[in-house]
């Protein structure tokens, strides 16, 4: 029989006769052309009676052609829409591509092409791949965000952005090649070296673009409930959003031991955690921190001096997830608004500067990576929060981060108020 025949009548078979095989170039071929002749994807934007818009995110062009993992995301889209399709939508599933990015930079260095050239070239094979996944794309709609028709819309955000000040420049930690005399993503980072050359990677500390998002904190966690997501991704996104919320708390420097100039400075930290403030028993900076400088001084000055460069040899990756706790005191100390006790200043490299102030009052009672820098170098553990059953007393073995049912103690006049409402109170009094 013929194979080529796919047409819909049925197939009659004689006893014993072997089905012909199914061959989908010739099934899928016939359909799709069915589809362009009759525009079954093309729908009116601006008059459809019951419009829906179902949008996935964009492929980027960065190598020759699409991988099975991004057909893998698009039918999961496709199924959707074309149940939405069928629920009498007229559904709107527009395509196209991100070009932008280091991947695409990668792939034009590494074939020795413009990507001026190679990226209409990519996209070109994008979409007959894409045609080809018999995907309900309507293809009279589509752009490249590398199109200057385009791009001037991703400008004029960023301006907006900008007037309002929405976004903001700051020093950030970065990887750095010294050969490629480049800025590395955490992904080109391999065991410490570049992924291009091969040489070691340092960090830099460069002025880097921010967006102040967690401006929306707020919103963006009210909205959360009214989104049809599974609970785990929910709770995901909420611890995410969450440690935006806290409260600045700011440290005088009450002394410097050594001969820096840094007395009546103050140290500003960021925490989510101001019940904890009676607590903190020392402050660590970031080794970047524009106050290092200032409250370092006379016999503190050479081991700081050793442990900011051993820092600035590391990648950000290896920094982020170093498990051994290093670090060198300063010479300072800071008052803690809360006690009135001088604590002292140290320095150390899990605190980095792109998170929020780039200075932490450490709580080792109730952060682990506190309490094992504290164990590390003898610095007082206090509890200041106490479980169900706990006293003030209560040894504490390792870190107690949990607090939703707590209660405070050592914590003077906030002994015994349920941390949730102490939190606010604390907040209110500094
Ligand atoms: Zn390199």
């Amino acid at each position: 029989m013929d194979i080529s025949d796919t047409s819909d009548k049925p197939v009659n078979l004689n006893r014993g006769e072997e089905p012909p095989p199914y061959d989908p170039s010739l099934v899928e071929e016939k359909w799709q052309q069915l589809w362009r002749d009759r525009r079954t994807n093309i729908v009116d934007v601006h008059d459809a009676a019951d419009p829906f818009y179902a949008l996935m995110m964009f492929p980027y062009p960065s190598a020759e052609g699409l991988h099975v993992g991004n057909l893998f995301a698009f039918v999961g889209n496709d199924i959707y829409g074309r149940f939405q399709r069928l629920q009498g939508h007229n559904v709107f599933q527009p395509l196209g591509y991100d070009a932008f990015g280091i991947h695409s930079e990668n792939y034009a260095l590494k074939v020795g092409k413009h990507p001026s050239d190679l990226i209409p070239q990519n996209i070109a094979n994008f979409r007959r791949q894409l045609e080809r996944g018999g995907l309900m794309v309507d293809w009279t709609h589509s752009l490249a965000t590398t199109d200057a028709d385009y791009y001037k819309w991703t400008q004029w955000v960023f301006l907006q952005l900008l007037k309002h000040g929405l976004a903001y420049k700051k020093q950030a930690a970065v990887n750095w090649c010294p050969s490629c005399k480049t800025v590395l993503a955490n992904e080109q980072v391999v065991g410490g070296a570049c992924e291009r050359c091969d040489t070691h990677v340092e960090q830099r500390f460069l002025s880097q673009w921010f967006f102040r998002i967690s401006d929306y904190a707020g919103r963006l966690l009210s909205n959360l409930d009214t989104l049809d997501w599974s609970e785990t991704t929910k709770t995901a996104q909420r611890n995410w959003i969450g440690r935006s919320e806290g409260a600045q708390i700011v440290f005088p420097v009450k002394r410097v031991d050594g001969d820096g100039d840094g007395d009546g400075e103050s140290i500003r930290v960021f925490t989510t955690r101001p019940d904890t403030v009676f607590g903190a028993t020392y402050l660590v900076l970031a080794p970047e921190h524009p106050l290092v400088k200032p409250l370092t001084g006379g016999i503190y000055t050479s081991a700081v001096e050793q442990y900011l460069a051993r820092t600035a040899k590391q990648d950000v990756v290896t920094r982020k997830s170093s498990a051994d706790k290093t670090g060198v005191f300063t010479g300072a100390y800071a008052t803690n608004p809360a006690t009135g006790k001088e604590i002292p200043v140290w320095i150390s490299d899990y605190v980095l500067m792109e998170y929020g102030t780039g200075a932490i009052m450490a709580v080792p009672g109730h952060d682990e990576r506190d309490f094992e820098f504290a164990t590390v170098f003898g610095l007082p553990i206090v509890r200041v929060v106490a479980a169900p059953g706990e006293a003030a007393d209560t040894p504490l073995t390792e870190a107690f981060t949990e607090s939703s049912e707590g209660t405070m103690v050592n914590s003077s006049r906030f002994d015994g108020m349920p941390v949730r409402e102490a939190k606010p109170a604390i907040v209110e009094l500094l």
